[in-house]
């Protein structure tokens, strides 16, 4: 089986492993070592307390001839202290003194020892610890050689030893499967969330995903997500709603143009009603050119700074342009246009995306003001930029309606009527040529009922000004 080293399930097993290991072997090594320090101090001490009692134990005998039983007493000594392992006293001109013969194949630690100096041999198979150390035998300085077995301190650290060597595979085995059970249950909240993702349809977008309480980046993660979905779930339903209203708008606007074609290609009539069924139909055909127009200018707006070409730009020309284009529609409507627009205004912008701009303010306040009406356009212009404000005295938007006016393809409910030609995208629209001017388009409730659109323009102040 392959083992995929990239996933995080096996990175954080193997994580887990090393770590486990590492410690167990540190632990190991160190009780190992502490241990064998320990039982090495406790054998050395015992020889050193040996030593002075065998010393103490030949002063003992406090006669004239004392030295006589040297020999006697380190024998009578031994005999009573059978753990003492092995001896030698040698007198300080290097005579063996003790045993009788010296102990072939023995070697003590070499050089002068002031102090007691310590040693490790062997002997007949056995290990030793060794002293050399100094003493006086009723006033004869001798050297005293002892050997403490440590076969059984080796034996306990043999099974030490053992039980470790034998305990690390078992614990490798654990250490993989802990491992793997860790990892799992880890990414477990991972693997739901993968799940009830791949069961979320782009038609059944109300799903959410499950959010672990662990207060931790899963949890943001899965938030992000569900934001991500509800945001997603709002444009579905956005487009779906605009499809079908565009599809009602272009069949409707088709089916006029089609009965009162075929109405009036039935028989022969007189001039005024082909003028009548002409003027409908240029209408219709007015009003789909306006909503393709404006699905094209979203599009458009997705794909970005298409063709924008940003040149000094005088607003006073481009709204009283706009003004006068829309003249005839108020008029029809007998609307009255104030203007108040002194001065030149000048901004850093592109020429016909502001010629939009403008128009489609102008364009929904002589759609959504009723006839008789007053329709204000005004610029001014002050230390924070140039400030372009169209107001009108119509029917104003709710305050339910007025966060998602600059939504695409929102439409108020109540000027959702075909007669008005709306297709939701003209504020959207507004609102991205406005930001790619780093302009900002604001609405706020007019005081006599109706609406004020403002679009603020940064300060300008062109080095070369072009007349438009
Ligand atoms: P539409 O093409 O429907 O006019 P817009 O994006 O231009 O789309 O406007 C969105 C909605 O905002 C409109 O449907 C309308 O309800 C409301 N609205 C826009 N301008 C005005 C206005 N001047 N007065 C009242 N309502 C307005």
């Amino acid at each position: 089986m392959k083992i995929n080293l990239r996933s995080i399930r096996v990175r954080l097993c193997l994580w887990y492993v090393i770590f486990t290991l590492f410690w167990t072997l540190a632990l190991g090594a160190f009780s190992y070592t502490y241990l064998a320090y320990a039982l090495a101090s406790s054998r050395k001490g015992t020889l050193v307390r040996r030593a002075d009692r065998l010393t103490s134990f030949v002063n003992y005998r406090n006669t004239p001839d004392a030295q006589r039983f040297i020999f006697q007493d380190i024998q009578r000594y031994f005999l009573a202290n059978p753990d003492s392992d092995i001896v030698e006293i040698d007198s300080s001109d290097g005579n063996l003194l003790y045993p009788a013969a010296r102990l072939l194949d023995m070697s003590w630690p070499q050089g002068a020892c002031s102090q007691p100096c310590f040693g490790m041999t062997h002997f007949k198979d056995h290990s030793y610890r060794t002293i050399t150390t100094t003493g006086t035998f009723h006033g004869q300085p001798v050297i005293i050689h002892l050997g403490g077995s440590v076969d059984e301190h080796n034996n306990v650290l043999n099974v030490v030893l053992t039980s470790y060597i034998v305990f690390m595979p078992l614990l490798l085995v654990a250490a993989v499967a802990g491992g793997f059970g860790l990892s799992h249950r880890a990414l477990a909240p991972v693997a739901r969330i993968t799940n009830a993702a791949r069961n979320i349809d782009i038609r059944d977008l109300h799903h959410r995903l499950p959010v672990p309480d662990t207060g931790d980046e899963l949890q943001d993660l899965a938030e992000t997500w569900n934001q991500l979905l509800s945001r997603l779930d709002h444009a579905v339903d956005q487009l779906t709603q605009f499809t079908s209203d565009v599809s009602h708008d272009l069949r409707t606007s088709i089916s006029v143009m089609l009965s009162t074609a075929e109405l009036s290609l039935r028989r022969t009539r007189s001039v005024d009603k082909y003028q009548s069924s002409l003027s409908t139909i240029r209408l219709e055909c007015l009003a789909t050119t306006a909503l393709l127009d404006d699905l094209l200018a979203a599009a458009r707006a997705d794909v970005s700074q298409h063709s924008i070409e940003f040149l000094p730009v005088n607003l006073k020309l481009i709204a009283a342009e706009a003004v006068s284009n829309i003249q005839s529609a108020a008029t029809i409507k007998h609307l009255t246009i104030e203007c108040n627009m002194d001065q030149d205004a000048w901004v850093h912008g592109d020429t016909s995306t502001l010629r939009r701009l403008v128009h489609i303010l102008l364009d929904n306040a002589v759609k959504y003001t009723p006839d008789q009406g007053t329709i204000g356009i005004s610029l001014r212009i002050d230390e924070s930029g140039v400030s372009l404000q169209i107001c009108d005295n119509g029917i104003g938007i709710s305050c339910k309606d007025a966060p998602r006016i600059f939504d695409r393809f929102y439409r108020a409910d109540s000027s959702r009527n075909r007669d008005q030609g709306g297709s939701g995208l003209g504020l959207a629209i507004a609102k991205w040529i406005s930001e790619t001017h780093s302009a900002t388009l604001a609405y706020s409730p007019n005081q006599d009922g109706g609406s004020i659109f403002t679009v603020l323009f940064p300060a300008y102040a062109p080095e070369t000004t072009l007349v438009l």
